[in-house]
């Protein structure tokens, strides 16, 4: 399933430090019938109407505002903590050594507004479960999560589906 995309994702091993297999999308972007695939699978698994796709900084967002355009959905930009011009909200989260913090525009979504998240790659999941936390302190209804990749291996797409969130994946890569 998906192997036409698995193969226009290079790995880089031992970046950006040792160790680490560093799943490459910018091959993938570079191939116009492979980024149109994306966009259009990803698009076929969204549950239900979509008012905001959610983009995680900074690959998050290519793949984000792509699938907002045939949802006719705005685009959402979540970023490190002290990019974003106007007043925002932040939520902090655990790194494997010391913390991190993302933030978002506290005006950026309605009540209620139905948000789908997108990520290029999701491995321990905290940095989408942070998200997730802080679209829903912005009253953000979010009950889907799409990532290109999925590394099962260290379980954060388990971790958001057994929060509840329906998580979808096109491709996936064994180990780190
Ligand atoms: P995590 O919070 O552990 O799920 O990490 C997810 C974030 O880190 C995503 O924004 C990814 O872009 C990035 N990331 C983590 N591991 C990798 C990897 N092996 N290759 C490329 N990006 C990665």
């Amino acid at each position: 399933m998906n192997d036409d995309l698995k193969a226009l994702i290079r790995t880089i091993p031992d970046f950006p430090k040792p160790g680490i297999q560093f799943r490459d999308i910018t091959t993938l972007l570079l191939d116009p019938r492979g980024l149109a695939a994306v966009v259009e699978r990803m698009a076929a698994l969204v549950d239900g109407p979509v008012d905001l796709v959610a983009g995680i900084e900074a690959r998050g967002f290519l793949f984000a505002a792509a699938l907002a355009v045939p949802l006719s959905a705005g685009c959402l930009l979540i970023r490190k903590d002290g990019k974003l011009p106007g007043a925002t909200i932040a939520e902090d989260y655990a790194l494997e050594y010391g913390q991190d913090r993302i933030a978002m525009h506290a005006d950026a979504c309605a009540p209620g507004a139905r948000v789908l998240l997108v990520d290029d790659l999701i491995a321990t999941g905290g940095t989408a479960a942070a998200a997730v936390r802080l679209l829903r302190k912005a009253g953000a209804t979010v009950t889907q999560a799409q990532f290109v990749i999925d590394l099962p291996d260290l379980g954060g797409a388990h971790r958001l589906r057994a929060d509840g969130l329906r998580v979808d994946t096109l491709v996936s890569f064994e180990g780190h």
